[in-house]
């Protein structure tokens, strides 16, 4: 069975989308079989790995709400695959709302593929809306970034609220992978403080990852449509989120 791990902060901007393409090609590289999720209706993802969000006619949408089979995107330079998103998945979170069985279409849709890879990442939208939701009831795991800002780890009470909700009603297997603390500049005393909150507070609830650093590269790999790790092998971010793949390898 492939772990499944959802990508998930309601906040916006908190490197989720570059998280799923970093972890997914570390993942890949350490020899798994990878699939990515686009179910942000934004398509980051979608645009990060080099596909025009505008031009696909068929996405996670379609598989969503027309039962169509999922569409496979080969990644050449990543060596994993996408499912790609696009504005359209706007629509879905008001026409899921009456929707049989909704809680569990995504669950039900990746089903078919899971014989073929061994991990899917889910980038889930910033928000705890219907497909947060359903990502979650998909999901085996959860990976929460979370921006090393004054009390950006207070927005985590609803987060695991919503969690909690999750386990106790439609899905009782989903586990906590940990939390990424992202956008990390050492050499701001408020970021030092704020790992320092992140790590005592929810440290007592799940694994902390080392930081991933605040670097302009980021932006730059992804014009390239590139990981990191391949625009810049030797960059000080590729370590740790290497790490993270290694750790969800052996833990998960
Ligand atoms: P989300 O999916 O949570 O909305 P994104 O992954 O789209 O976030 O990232 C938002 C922006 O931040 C993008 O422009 C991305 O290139 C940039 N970014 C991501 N990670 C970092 C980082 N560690 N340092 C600096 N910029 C980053």
């Amino acid at each position: 069975m492939s772990k499944i791990i959802a990508i998930f902060n309601q906040a916006g901007g908190v490197a989720k989308s570059t998280l799923a393409m970093n972890l997914g090609y570390h993942l890949q590289d350490f020899g798994q079989k990878v699939a990515l999720v686009d179910i942000d209706p934004q398509a980051s993802l979608t645009l990060f790995c080099g596909l025009e969000p505008f031009d696909l006619k068929q996405t996670i949408y379609e598989s969503l709400l027309l039962d169509r089979p999922l569409p496979i995107h080969s990644l050449e330079s990543m060596k994993c695959d996408l499912i790609p998103s696009n504005i359209n998945l706007s629509g879905a979170e008001i026409e899921l709302v009456s929707a049989d069985l909704r809680d569990f279409r995504l669950r039900d849709t990746l089903e078919s593929i899971q014989e073929r890879y061994d991990f899917i990442l889910i980038d889930c939208p910033p928000s705890l809306g219907i497909l947060s939701y359903i990502s979650l009831v998909a999901a085996t795991h959860i990976l929460v970034p979370i921006a090393t800002q004054y009390k950006a780890w207070m927005g985590t009470e609803l987060l695991l609220r919503t969690v909690k909700r999750v386990q106790a009603r439609a899905n009782k297997q989903l586990k906590l992978a940990g939390f990424v603390p992202i956008l990390y500049a050492k050499s701001n005393s408020q970021d030092v403080r704020a790992l320092q909150a992140i790590t005592e507070y929810l440290g007592q609830v799940g694994h902390i990852f080392a930081p991933i650093p605040r670097a302009t590269a980021f932006a730059d790999s992804v014009e390239e449509h590139l990981p990191l790790a391949l625009y810049q092998s030797r960059h000080p971010a590729v370590k740790p989120l290497k790490a993270i793949a290694d750790y969800c390898l052996k833990n998960l």
